[in-house]
């Protein structure tokens, strides 16, 4: 297995050989940065947790050298944030009971460059070596270029496999935006109810981000709280804990389909319940 950057970290938490470790992946987390995972893929990782048949890995792209840094981190050069980046993120992998984790070590503007195959080459690699169900990646709505950029990767590399070693599921989740403002028909839910410490303490291993001045821990269990009981306005709360994910299925089964066509389809219809909900009120 030889990935395209000589520095990409490979971490397997329970030691078992390197091709074995992913060929037992079921559902596969592909995000730009090191915490991005642990936003928006509790779900799979929750569900895979200490199951003998599930297996959950995770697969950075960036380097994490462009990282935000502050407190006890601000001095930090962009080599040593790197390598801090990364012992985090192993730590996660660790405490999440994770098949594998993979950090590509992309420069931030390689995944932002739409020209740039080769972090489609290292995910297409991985996703023949894993042969996952489930592909959870960025919405297509989040606000932040190398997440865009990192789903856009993810999306190349799935159309790449020829149809039957498609995944049967590819899943855009919420980290820079939620996905509440898609109308509840388009809403692909995760029942984040179980394991609330697991998912804080998955959370609080990053703590260059967190101590470095934005509390990502507390903002994402807080909205998956907020997701949980706004989700349905009538009728009581039947979990504590949701995260939204957007189906990014259609684009994997028709490798042809327009991509920004069909992200807009769903601005379209929230577009139109705003509309419709004023005809009928208003
Ligand atoms: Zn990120």
């Amino acid at each position: 297995m030889r990935f395209h950057m000589d520095t990409a970290d490979f971490f397997v938490p329970d030691g078992l050989q390197d091709e074995e470790a992913l060929k037992r992946t079921t559902h596969l987390a592909i995000s730009a940065h090191q915490d991005d995972i642990e936003i928006m893929a509790a779900g799979p990782i929750i569900e895979c947790f200490q199951q003998p048949d599930k297996w959950f890995t995770g697969v950075v792209v960036t380097d994490g050298r462009g990282s935000v840094r502050d407190g006890m981190y601000k001095d930090f050069d962009d080599e040593e944030m790197r390598r801090l980046r990364f012992k985090e993120q192993r730590k996660a992998a660790y405490v999440g009971d994770y098949a594998a984790q993979v950090i590509l070590d992309y420069p931030s503007r390689v995944v932002k460059d739409a020209a740039s195959r080769q972090p489609v080459e290292d995910l297409g690699m991985l996703l023949r070596l894993t042969r996952p169900q489930f592909v959870y990646t960025h919405n297509l709505a989040d606000k932040h270029d190398t997440h865009v950029g990192a789903a856009l990767k993810a999306i190349a590399a799935i159309r790449s496999l020829p149809a039957e070693q498609r995944p049967q599921k590819l899943y855009g989740c919420e980290v820079w935006r939620d996905l509440d403002w898609m109308v509840d028909d388009d809403k692909m839910t995760f029942d984040l109810t179980a394991h609330e410490a697991l998912q804080a303490a998955l959370l609080g291993v990053f703590d260059s981000q967190i101590a470095g001045g934005k509390r990502y821990d507390l903002a994402s269990m807080g909205r998956r709280r907020a997701n949980a009981t706004y989700f349905a306005p009538l009728g009581v709360d039947s979990t504590t804990g949701m995260s939204y994910a957007m189906d990014l299925t259609p684009l994997i089964l028709d490798p042809t389909r327009d991509i920004l066509g069909y992200v807009q389809e769903h601005i379209r219809r929230f577009a139109e319940d705003v509309t419709a909900r004023f005809k009928r009120v208003g």
